[in-house]
């Protein structure tokens, strides 16, 4: 297999090409030259495979279909190393609980850090060891977080060979929960830089540091950001899982409504849809930062200044513009690497918008490709949480009540069972869910007392320099 740029460079790039970067050179994304067809046959097998041998195994099966620079025999082990019941709790990985009447929950946030990255990262630490020990490489990862990216990938990247994390987020602005996960890790390659400043300055101080580009050469400086290709392929794999757990046969069908930002979890989707998983409906659910909603409802994609972006209870939703979004508009124009160069390059990146509301692909969206779109409010989040407390005895987290919201209102054919994705566990938005309840959520016992841990954390002032100067000081 083969990967090409959204933006229509085409030089073929294999898996592990493309494993270490971020962007395409040409400033596009990386997806595989075609969606390999899974027949029903192949479909069988995998369900059977799912049942009998688990997780790990359907996850190398999907991955293989992708990935043909990593040997077999190395690839199932990476897999079976990730995908282990006593790092995710159960031995379906994912599994599905039932809320309501044709309604599920896919429980995605069973890993280190209780929040559905975890499914991905967890994975592309040890791509990223493997390859890196392969080649006789270091990397040294530079990030910005406001939480769930962060965790999520300094417990992924903690011990491993070859890699260091430096991970910027800004001070004092994280939940007690979120800091103490990220900052008791006490790994020496584990970096917390807390930034005297707000999310936009971490942001900003990675990109000064990447544009300096005799730094980042020198540095082997990269990123682990939603725009991975490996962690979108990761993400493809639970939704086949979920496909499994909710039908007895391949002629039935499934929907699934997805908590939104970046679109990386709901584009995971869109391609397992389009390998030819029987997928219904794909419904994005957004928080008030509708970026994505709007687009799905009239063609137009405008993204939003700062001032425009709301923190919200859900905020690892609260997003500008959807990073990943570009590669579903790629499929939409039918793959027309200028078309979408056109549209982002001088659209989004010279106006801040496009609109594709009088364009006949528009209505492809819907029609061809399965998406529908809602939106949720704080107020909205806050009834859903009580209401799922009060009528199921469930305590669900924000990002996962603004899909349920969302999901109940976009369910189509009900005899098509729903499936709403559960991107994170009510405890790390433990604040929000005393508001909905009037109690604290359960802690699980590997959290217990985690406030309490001494933290291994580098308070820096927002200056991209200071920030080069403490990476320089501690690589190697
Ligand atoms: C990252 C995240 C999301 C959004 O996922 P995208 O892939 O960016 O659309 C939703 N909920 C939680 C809890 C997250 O951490």
């Amino acid at each position: 297999m083969n990967y090409l740029s959204t933006r229509g460079d085409a030089t073929p790039r294999k898996f592990c090409d493309i494993l270490l970067e971020g962007l395409a050179p040409d400033g596009g994304l990386y997806l595989p030259e075609r969606y390999p067809q899974v027949s029903d046959a192949q479909l069988t097998e995998l369900r059977g495979a799912y049942r009998s041998q688990g997780y790990a195994e359907l996850a190398f099966r999907i991955l293989s279909l992708y990935i043909d620079d990593i040997p077999p025999a190395d690839l199932k082990r990476l897999c079976e190393k990730t995908y282990m019941a006593e790092v995710f709790g159960t031995r379906e990985i994912v599994p599905l609980r039932h809320l309501e009447e044709g309604l599920w929950i896919e429980a995605l946030s069973n890993g280190p850090t209780l929040a559905f990255k975890d499914m991905a990262m967890q994975l592309l630490g040890n791509l990223f060891e493997y390859e890196l020990a392969r080649r006789g490489e270091q990397l040294n990862i530079l990030g910005a977080t406001s939480g769930d990216t962060g965790s999520a990938a300094e417990y992924a990247m903690r011990g491993k060979r070859g890699v260091r994390v430096f991970m910027t987020s800004p001070h004092g602005r994280m939940s007690p929960f979120q800091q103490a996960q990220m900052f008791s890790l006490q790994d020496a390659n584990i970096h917390n830089l807390a930034i005297e400043g707000v999310f936009d300055d971490c942001q900003d101080i990675v990109k000064a540091v990447s544009s300096d580009h005799a730094f980042k050469a020198r540095y082997k400086i990269g990123t682990v950001n939603s725009i991975n290709w490996a962690r979108l392929l990761a993400q493809v794999v639970y939704y086949f899982a979920g496909y499994f757990q909710a039908t007895q046969t391949n002629a039935q069908k499934v929907s699934f409504t997805v908590p939104s930002g970046n679109f990386g979890n709901i584009c995971a989707g869109h391609v397992a849809r389009q390998m030819g998983l029987p997928i219904d409906r794909l419904v994005v659910a957004t928080n008030e930062n509708d970026v994505l909603d709007e687009f799905f409802r009239t063609g137009a994609y405008r993204v939003r200044g700062a001032a425009d972006t709301h923190e919200t209870s859900s905020p690892s939703m609260d997003i500008s513009k959807a990073s990943n979004f570009e590669r579903f508009v790629f499929d939409l124009v039918g793959r027309d690497g200028a078309r979408t160069r056109q549209l982002f390059a001088e659209g989004v990146a010279r106006q801040g918008f496009f609109d594709l509301g009088t364009d006949p692909v528009f209505q492809d969206a819907r029609a061809k490709y399965g998406f529908e779109s809602g939106k949720s409010t704080h107020a909205d989040r806050l009834a859903t949480i009580r209401d799922t407390y009060e009528r199921f005895g469930q305590i669900i987290d924000t990002h996962t009540a603004d899909g349920v919201k969302v999901a109940r209102e976009r369910r189509g054919d009900p005899a098509v069972p729903m499936i709403v994705l559960e991107t994170a566990l009510p405890i790390k938005f433990a604040e929000t869910i005393q508001e909905a309840l009037g109690r604290a959520p359960e802690r699980p016992a590997k959290f217990e007392g985690i406030e309490q841990l001494p933290k291994r954390v580098q308070v820096l002032p927002a200056d991209a320099e200071r920030v080069k100067a403490y990476i320089a000081a501690h690589c190697d």
